[in-house]
Formats: C-alpha cells, structure tokens, sequence
C-alpha cells in the first residue's frame, strides 16, 4: 500500500495530489490503537472481570486518556456511571443433574454432559417432564411457531440452539435472545429451558464451555431487568452427549441434527425423560461502572443530539488455567474495540473536524455478562434517550487479516446501514451483511441494547467472503483463542487493517454528526417496532 503511494506521487504531479489527499485522509497506523490495546490487554489488568480491580485500573486508565484528549464527562460522578450486579456461582459438589426414564436414573456429570447456566435465577430443585421443541421460535411476523400444538404447561422445553433458513437472520437472532424466548415459552406454561448446543454453530469446542463455567456470571440488580423471571431451569448441553435426552422417545439426536443441517423446521415431541435438578448458588453484591464521555458538537441545535461510540471494557479476568495461564486478557475481546475508541478521541484532538452533533463515547461493563452495561446505560442513559442518533458498537473486529471485506451487521436495518457502506466503499473496502446469521452476532453485543431503545445501530468486523480461505483464519480464531487466554498480546495482528477500520468508523461518526437527517430505521426493519415516536415521526 505504503509503496504503491510512492510510485504514484514521483509518476506525475496529478496523481501526486491524488494520493496526498488519501495521505492526507488517514488519521491512523495502528500502532497508537496497538498501544492502547497492549495498555488494556496487559496481565496487569488481570482480564477486566466486571467488578475487579483490574477493570477500575483500565477503566482509571481510559478516563486518564479521555481527560488528556479534552473530552467533557458525561457519567453520573464525572465520567462514571456506576452499575449494581449479583454475582452468581454455580456450587457443583452440591448441585447435581440426572434424567430419569423407564423406572431407571441417569446421574449426568456437570461439566462434562452439560452446565446450569446461572444468569438465570435458578431455583433450588426442579423435577420435570421434558418437551423437545426443535429451535423453540415463535416468530408471529413469519407465521412461524415451534410452541404449536405442545403442552408445556409444567414442563422443561429442550430445544436445539439454531433457527430455519426461511426467517431472517436479524428476526431469528432477535427471537433466540434470553428475553424474548423466554417470554413465549412462559406464556406456554414451561418451567425451564435445556438448550443443545448446534454443533453446526459452536463458536468454540465443548471442553471450553466446561471450562468457562468456573467464571461467576451475573445479572443486573432491579426487578426491571429480570427478563427471566420465573425460569427454574436453565442448562446447556453438550451436543456429543445429547443422545441420551431422546432415550425412548421414538426419535434420535441425530436424525435432528440432519433436519437441522438443511436449516428446516425440526420436529417437536414430548420426551421419554424427567429430569431432576438441584442447584446450589452462591451470590453476591458487586458494584462496576460504565464510562461516559462527551466531545461537543458546533450547531446550536444539533450539538445537543449524539452520534454514540460504544465498545465493552470488561472480560472474564482471571479463571481455569489453559496451557499453564489463568489470565484471560481479552486482546481482541474487547480490549481493540476500547482502543479503538480511545484512538478516535485522541485523532480528533489531533486533527479536528467540524462536528454539528455532538459524540458520545461510552465503555461499557458487564458485556460478558449478557450486554449488562449497556443494557443499564440505555434503560438509565446519562443523555435524553431520544437524543442518541445511532449506536456505532465495536466489538471483537479482529483485524487478523488484510481489511478487503467489512462485516456490516444490522446493514440493511436503518440508513445508517447505507452510510457504513458507503464510507467502505470510499476506503475500498466490500460491505457486506453478516455471512453466518445463525451466530446471532447481531444481538451478542452491546448495539441490541440501543435498538431495543429504538436507536439505530450496527457493529462492523473485519471479514472474508463465504468460501474463501481467509474464512478458515476467522474459524481458527473462534476456535484457539476466543473467550481463551490466548486471546493476549502474543498473536499475529495486521495494524494496517486495524488502521483503516478505524478511519471507517472515524469517517461514519463525522459524517452522522453532520448528516441533515438523523437516521431512520427502513420501512421494513423489524427493529422499527422500538423507535421513539419523537425520534423523528417513526
Ligand atoms: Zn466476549
């Protein structure tokens, strides 16, 4: 790239000036992001778990920078906003899972056949038949119902994780959150939920997932956020030992999982098996804080509205050791997206712009937690709720390839879609809609929560086109290093992608900070449904 530009500033004067002017556009070299992220990312933060000392001592460290870049508080107590969770700890010695069929009891082995999940309020003991109710989706805009004609009235429903081909990606991930299919099926009458993991979909290998459950989870204190209420049961299961669920029941497994394979609706049917749980849960009081920052806007009007930069500081600190290392430091998940926020900021410091709005940069906690921060920053914002334009969310870019192809999720949703497309495209660089919906990465980050507000939002990733090789780089990733603790400051990382994805979301913030219009959901986004009847006549 660097030598391309040289060839053409001594081949003549016209071309010269060409490729000064892109110079001239490139607020960035990676390598000041690299710093942060080597600040953010280093052992010493211990992994940023929400509610540790290393989180303050980052979140100390970002306010330090935010401060020298001359950026106005906009939290509660300066630049914080703090944030109440409870923590809970499965305490497995004295909890247990079994299933129980044909007068015959199967003691499972936590870890290793399946997990409780405790961001759900487990309650101490549950006996209960068992219902297989395929993806377990009751989608009313596709006429689509997995629930139809079961009776779960008492019952634990076991679903696949996964959606059918014929419902849109954003649609099925919105159904397939926590929430909202909880919502259906306690409508119906279920008590729990066991969830098979898809193997077609796992991000990373069971052994993982069993590993990851010595780290605490938690949930936001106040009955307002408790969108599971009255869940007893929550476990996730191993789809290698998932068999045993369909015991007698005149199905297998994996007839399923070929249904599933071909993303066609699955079969629903009761279970031959009850199964019997007890959980034992310890829980605790902590307090963490988002971080809010203000850069003014110049139009005596629009100064008063935001263009929001969001990205997660927390991480899951310090649990079971992998390859002898405990820290799980969160480089990429989410120390890049942080830094990429912090090298905004000190880019506009260094070479202003003319902004008619104003920006807001906001670091959210809790984000491994199930997108807690935000989820408390949007239901409590610090400015008018209305008055956020659009949430631009980064999260895990991973800038582990040359920046060809740009992931844009939620692209198609709102015009701020067609604002991310066409900045890449004056950089060069392929837009495209989420390559693998059924990751639901549209709702696993903290964007949701400032669409479920009604503020359009999107989140954008360094990319391969489906089928190329670059694909097996990114399922290499997924599979070594995310949620591992060698996702650290020891991996190949390709600044100049890096660099030119923060001049995207450099040129995107400028340009909706002084777009006339604020941006609109599309006719046809199901996401409109949240819009503010004051955010401009939607
Ligand atoms: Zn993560």
């Amino acid at each position: 790239m660097k030598k391309n530009l040289s060839v053409l500033i001594f081949s003549c004067a016209f071309l010269a000036s060409v490729a000064y002017s892109q110079q001239a556009q490139t607020h960035f070299d990676g390598k000041t992001w690299w710093g942060f992220v080597g600040v953010l990312a280093d052992d010493k933060m211990e992994g940023r778990e929400t509610g540790s000392t290393g989180l303050r001592k980052a979140e100390a460290y970002i306010v330090d920078q935010l401060k020298q870049d001359g950026l106005e508080p906009a939290g509660v107590n300066g630049f914080y906003q703090p944030v109440k969770f409870e923590s809970r700890q499965i305490v497995e010695k004295d909890s247990s899972l079994s299933l129980v069929g044909n007068g015959k009891t199967q003691m499972l082995t936590l870890g290793d056949d399946a997990v409780f999940s405790t961001r759900v309020d487990l309650a101490p003991s549950v006996t209960a038949p068992l219902v297989f109710v395929g993806y377990g989706l009751t989608v009313s805009e596709m006429n689509y119902d997995d629930l139809a004609g079961l009776d779960l009235k008492g019952k634990v429903a076991v679903i696949l994780a996964g959606s059918p081909a014929e419902i849109p990606g954003a649609l099925a991930s919105h159904y397939q959150s926590a929430g909202e299919r909880w919502k259906t099926l306690a409508k119906a009458g279920a008590v729990g939920i066991i969830t098979i993991l898809n193997p077609t979909s796992m991000d990373i290998p069971w052994t993982r997932i069993s590993l990851n459950r010595a780290h605490p989870s938690m949930a936001l204190v106040g009955q307002e956020f408790d969108e599971t209420a009255g869940q007893k049961l929550a476990v996730t299961f191993n789809p290698a030992k998932a068999e045993q669920l369909f015991a007698g029941s005149g199905h297998s497994l994996g007839e399923v999982l070929d249904i599933a394979r071909e993303r066609k609706q699955l079969p629903r049917f009761p279970l031959a098996v009850l199964v019997n749980a007890k959980a034992k849960v310890e829980k605790k009081t902590l307090e963490s804080a988002n971080v809010i920052a203000r850069l003014p806007g110049t139009d005596p009007n629009l100064k008063n509205e935001y263009v929001v930069l969001s990205a997660h500081v927390d991480h899951l600190g310090i649990g079971e050791p992998i390859k002898g290392d405990r820290i799980y430091n969160g480089a990429m998940d989410n120390a890049s997206g942080s830094a990429v926020l912090l090298d905004v900021a000190a880019s506009l410091r260094k070479s202003p712009e003319k902004l008619k709005r104003s920006l807001l940069f906001v670091f959210v906690t809790g984000e491994e937690k199930g997108l807690l921060g935000s989820k408390y920053f949007t239901a409590h914002p610090t400015v008018k709720v209305d008055s956020m334009v659009a949430d631009i969310n980064i999260d895990m870019f991973l800038p582990i390839v040359p920046l060809k192809v740009l992931t844009i999720l939620g692209l198609s949703e709102s015009d701020l879609g067609d604002e991310a497309r066409a900045v890449a495209e004056s950089l060069g660089v392929k837009p495209q809609a989420d390559p693998e919906p059924q990751r639901n990465a549209f709702i696993r980050s903290d964007q949701y929560n400032f669409i479920r507000h009604g503020i359009p939002g999107l989140a954008m990733q360094v990319s391969f086109e489906a089928g190329s090789p670059e694909q097996k780089i990114f399922k290499d990733w997924l599979t070594q290093r995310y949620h591992a603790p060698s996702d650290d400051l020891a991996q190949p990382i390709d600044l100049t992608a890096a660099a030119k994805y923060e001049e995207i979301i450099r040129s995107l913030m400028v340009r909706v900070s002084n777009d006339e219009q604020r941006p609109q959901w599309k006719q046809n986004s199901f996401f409109r449904r949240y819009a503010q009847p004051s955010a401009g006549g939607n």
